[in-house]
């Protein structure tokens, strides 16, 4: 059975731009429940733990680098069948795949500074959230 939470990340290229409100508005009103969220910033210690199944890939550096430049917003959301409907509403990793009204395809510049992430699986999502927030941040 598909479980009912995800985790996101607005990325530094989101929050540079100042599209925090435009995109959490769109996913509030998409039908997602905030259930933790705070503006943080990760060291390169983090992204690479973070992102650690792409460490053999060619853009894992990229990827750290862009990751840590700035700060982030980091969220637990909350709606049946949630990492599906979340990876749906985001839409591919490449925006120029996206599709129409997707909020990578609204608001990311490139494969690589795609404005928000999405966890892949339930099991993730678990594992991602708790990476970010301690129990008691959680509502
Ligand atoms: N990424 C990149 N170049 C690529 C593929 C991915 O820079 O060719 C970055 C991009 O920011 C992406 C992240 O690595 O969101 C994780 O990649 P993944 O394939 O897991 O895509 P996602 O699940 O985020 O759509």
């Amino acid at each position: 059975m598909a479980g009912n939470k995800t985790f996101t990340m607005l990325k530094p290229d989101a929050v540079e731009n100042g599209h925090i409100g435009a995109i959490l508005e769109q996913i509030t009103a998409s039908g997602f429940r905030i259930v933790a969220m705070k503006l943080t910033q990760m060291t390169k210690a983090d992204a690479e733990k973070f992102y650690d199944i792409h460490k053999e890939r060619p853009f894992f550096g990229e990827l750290v680098e862009f990751m840590t430049r700035g700060p982030i917003v980091a969220a637990i959301l909350e709606k049946e069948n949630a990492v599906e409907d979340f990876r749906t509403l985001i839409g591919a990793t490449n925006p120029e795949e996206a599709a129409e009204g997707t909020i990578r395809k609204k608001y990311a510049a490139s494969i690589g500074e795609n404005a928000v992430h999405g966890s892949d699986s339930d099991e993730n999502a678990a594992i991602e959230g708790a990476f970010h927030f301690a129990g008691r941040e959680m509502f």
